[in-house]
């Protein structure tokens, strides 16, 4: 994590992204900045700011304050909560081109697929708009004579949301809608590689008619992570990136009593049976492998091609990624750069690992032509073929727009690996055999998987998530099981007799 103070001549008169508390930009009192760049253009545009704990205490805070009391956001009405989310769901839509541009310009994602992120993040904000159907709770009359009993859903207060750099506006979408509409109040903490769109939704969500307080954004690395994480009036922390972080963020969420919901890293496998349409599977791994530079965690990075049909596979893929342009993701660009270049460096080092380790290089991003900036952080979409599984390009998550083809002899073999992974979040099967396929979707341990499908993301009203090292916890993202996360259910037994009698009986509650 890059997290200096830059105050080169060069860079001091770049503007500093602040950070969103209360309703209004706030400096705090941390110096620290980090860079932010247009990695299309190679060149730093900001700084952001770097909050303490003392920062992310402020900010804690404030949203503790926003929740409590009856006139605060955890006693809202349904109905008022409902208005808010409907009205920010209108401005994002309707000004969902201005948020695509912000997010090209700090991540580098072609444009089409930045507004395609913020579509995916549209459609949970718009299931968040039927919450007073989700929490509605239930009623059991009459369960003993005169005895009632009911469930609520209520707020757990304030909750915590950690981003990673590669969806800054999905992500936290993926939580803040419920976690607003069901009464709680938030502190975001964006990545700091590509901080901007956090604050650009909290001033609409403002516009929406969120009081202030209710939404608020912490900019930071660590520091402002442990802050979080440790912070009493924290009640929760929804976390997204890299298996390391998420497994630490679990562990010290929880010895702090919090509920925590730590999604992870991924090695996506997509499996091929010979029987598949070969032209569908070329169009799905190229699709899936490179777009947004192979930076998506449901990114395909290991092709499993069964030896009669893995050459052909090979070739279908090969030509195809001849006609893809790597560039600047604001003009006719099919892929843009990657995210800062250090990422860039390390991962071309997995071209040479590749050849070290007796894969072949089929196509090598390195010597990309971009149609963009000479300075960005380019590397072209590139293939390996017969990557051994002791390979670090075949067990390491890369990130990026590698990827790899593993032959393997049977099902079986392609399964086994699969199911060896440390990781689980996605993987897909290409078949045209229902039998293949339904055995697949049995016997896989994998979270997300797709059936002749690539990417297999969830609608929102289904939840998102993997299993083994790419999720900790037992909630998964969005959908009833997010609704769950952020809601605490409370059973109330009640009795209204006619005419009032109590009496005395020291046994346990039988119900007669
Ligand atoms: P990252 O782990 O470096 O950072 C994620 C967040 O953790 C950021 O907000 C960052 O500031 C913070 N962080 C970084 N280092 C930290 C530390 N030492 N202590 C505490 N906090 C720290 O991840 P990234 O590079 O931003 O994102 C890419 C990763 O996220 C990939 O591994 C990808 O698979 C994963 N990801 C997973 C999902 C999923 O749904 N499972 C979705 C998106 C991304």
């Amino acid at each position: 994590m890059t997290a200096t103070a830059t105050t080169s001549s060069t860079t001091s008169d770049l503007p500093v992204l602040d950070h969103w508390i209360a309703g209004a930009l706030a400096t705090g009192a941390s110096e620290r900045t980090a860079p932010v760049y247009d990695p299309a253009l190679g060149v730093q545009t900001k700084h952001v700011r770097l909050a303490s704990t003392a920062d992310v205490d402020t900010a804690v805070a404030t949203a503790r304050a926003a929740f409590t009391g009856a006139q605060g956001w955890g006693s809202s009405s349904t109905a008022k909560r409902q208005q808010v989310m409907f009205a920010f769901r209108e401005l994002v839509n309707a000004r969902k081109g201005e948020l695509a541009a912000i997010l090209t310009s700090e991540h580098g994602k072609v444009l089409s697929d930045a507004a395609g992120e913020v579509a995916r993040g549209l459609e949970v904000v718009e299931f968040a708009c039927g919450m007073p159907h989700l929490t509605k709770g239930s009623y059991s009359e009459n369960v003993s004579t005169d005895v009632d009993v009911y469930s609520l859903k209520q707020p757990l207060g304030v909750v915590g949301i950690i981003s990673p750099f590669n969806f800054p506006a999905m992500v936290p979408m993926w939580f803040f809608p419920i976690a607003i509409a069901t009464g709680n109040t938030v502190v975001l903490k964006p990545s700091e590689k590509d901080p901007s769109v956090a604050n650009w939704m909290a001033a609409l969500f403002q516009e929406a008619g969120l009081p202030d307080g209710v939404f608020n954004v912490v900019h930071g690395d660590k520091e402002a992570v442990d802050a979080l994480l440790v912070h009493p009036d924290v009640a929760s922390i929804s976390f997204v990136g890299s298996t390391p972080i998420a497994r630490y963020v679990y562990e010290t969420g929880t010895a702090h009593g919090k509920r925590v919901q730590a999604l992870g890293g991924a090695k996506n496998h997509m499996l091929v049976l010979p029987d598949a349409d070969l032209d569908l599977v070329a169009d799905a791994a190229v699709n899936a492998g490179f777009g947004s530079a192979g930076e998506r965690c449901m990114a395909v990075s290991v092709v499993l091609a069964i030896d009669s049909i893995a050459d052909e596979v090979v070739e279908r893929v090969r030509s195809r990624m001849g006609g893809l342009v790597t560039g600047d993701g604001r003009g006719s660009a099919d892929m843009g750069p990657l995210i800062t270049a250090e990422h860039r460096d390390k991962v071309a080092g997995y071209l040479d690992v590749a050849s070290t380790d007796g894969a072949e290089v089929v196509v090598d991003g390195r010597g990309v032509t971009p149609d963009g900036a000479a300075e960005g952080f380019w590397l072209g979409p590139s293939l390996v073929d017969k990557v051994p599984t002791t390979s670090t390009v075949y067990t390491d998550e890369i990130f990026g727009p590698v990827l790899s083809i593993v032959r393997v002899a049977s099902y079986d073999e392609g399964l086994a690996l699969i199911n060896n992974s440390p990781y689980g979040n996605g993987t897909a099967i290409f078949t045209n055999d229902g039998g293949a396929a339904r055995r697949f979707q049995r016997e896989v341990e994998v979270g997300m998987v797709g059936i002749n499908v690539p990417i297999p993301v969830p609608v929102a009203y289904h939840s998102f998530g993997g299993w083994k090292a790419s999720l900790f916890g037992d909630a998964k993202a969005y959908g009833p099981q997010g609704v769950d996360f952020f809601t605490r259910e409370k059973a109330i037994t009640s009795r209204w007799p006619d005419p009032s009698h109590g009496g005395i009986n020291l046994g346990f509650p039988q119900n007669v």
